[in-house]
């Protein structure tokens, strides 16, 4: 349940918009009152994200709606600077809350895994999370404003997964950064937090094999599966000021899976 409007002043950019988590965070921040923009690889299902935050108004790039939309691959350095160039251009303001969702699996077993699938999968999820931090810290210590940073990394970044070499180190990698970040920026009223989901029902977990899906399933104290909203809850009380004291946490939304 959203709390009031506790962050109608904030322009939350969020990447993977237009799928599972992203999209529910964008939902959840939108009836906090933050103004959202929405990012993700796929510009017509982040379209779709924003259709849901306040109808179908909204233009990619276009102030038609209060929401905004924009088609970016958190990978590639111009894009990302394209990106905050264009926030800015719309906004007259770098973005006040940050949350890094956009994120790829590529499972494979460490004796068969591709460099490829091993470059690509850090490309996005390492890479991409330090590109849009990095972009977003410039802006917020340019113009003197305080921020929030939240950087979705996972439970398998602390403890490992079959068939995840790459996605393990991925997230271990952000919760280092997210760490890293929070005490270099705590001087410049920039908080920077992770948030490490469990098991969450969305298409990236659609293409886990059931056999496995129920065997992890058996393994959560709560019994059950997050959904996508178990983690914007938590995302937008880290966007929030009521979590203006945590910086360099990591916040687990596992169901106690893993503790
Ligand atoms: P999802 O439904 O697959 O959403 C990910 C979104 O990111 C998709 O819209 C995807 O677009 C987008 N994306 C992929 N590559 C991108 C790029 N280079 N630039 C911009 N956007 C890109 O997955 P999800 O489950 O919501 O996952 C969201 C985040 O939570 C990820 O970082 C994931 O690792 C993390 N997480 C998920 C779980 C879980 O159980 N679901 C658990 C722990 C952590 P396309 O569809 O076009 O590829």
């Amino acid at each position: 349940m959203a709390s009031a409007l506790r962050l109608r002043s904030a322009l939350a950019l969020v990447t993977g918009a237009g799928s599972g988590i992203g999209r529910a965070v964008c939902v959840r921040l939108a009836q906090e009152g933050a103004t959202v923009v929405a990012c993700d690889l796929n510009g017509a299902a982040a379209q779709e994200t924003v259709r849901l935050l306040d109808g179908p108004k909204s233009e990619a790039g276009a102030p038609g709606g209060k929401h905004a939309v924009f088609e970016a691959d958190v990978s590639e350095s111009r894009a990302v600077r394209h990106l905050l160039a264009q926030v800015q251009a719309c906004f007259s303001r770098p973005p006040s809350v940050v949350v890094s969702c956009a994120g790829i699996t590529r499972d494979e077993f460490l004796l068969h895994l591709s460099e490829k699938d091993w470059d690509r999968v850090l490309e996005i999820n390492l890479k991409g999370v330090f590109l849009v931090t990095q972009v977003a810290a410039q802006a917020l210590v340019a113009s003197g404003r305080p921020g929030s940073i939240i950087n979705i990394s996972s439970i398998v970044g602390k403890v490992g997964n079959l068939g995840q070499t790459n996605y393990a180190a991925s997230k271990a990698g952000v919760i280092g950064l997210t760490q890293t970040v929070a005490k270099e920026l705590g001087r410049h009223g920039i908080r920077c937090n992770s948030v490490l989901p469990g098991f969450i029902t969305t298409p990236m977990t659609q293409k886990v094999p059931e056999k496995v899906i129920d065997k992890v399933t058996g393994m959560i104290p709560m019994g059950y599966m997050g959904k996508p909203e178990d983690v914007a809850d938590v995302v937008a009380f880290l966007a929030s000021e009521d979590s203006g004291y945590i910086t360099g946490a990591s916040v687990e939304v596992t169901g106690g899976l893993f503790m």
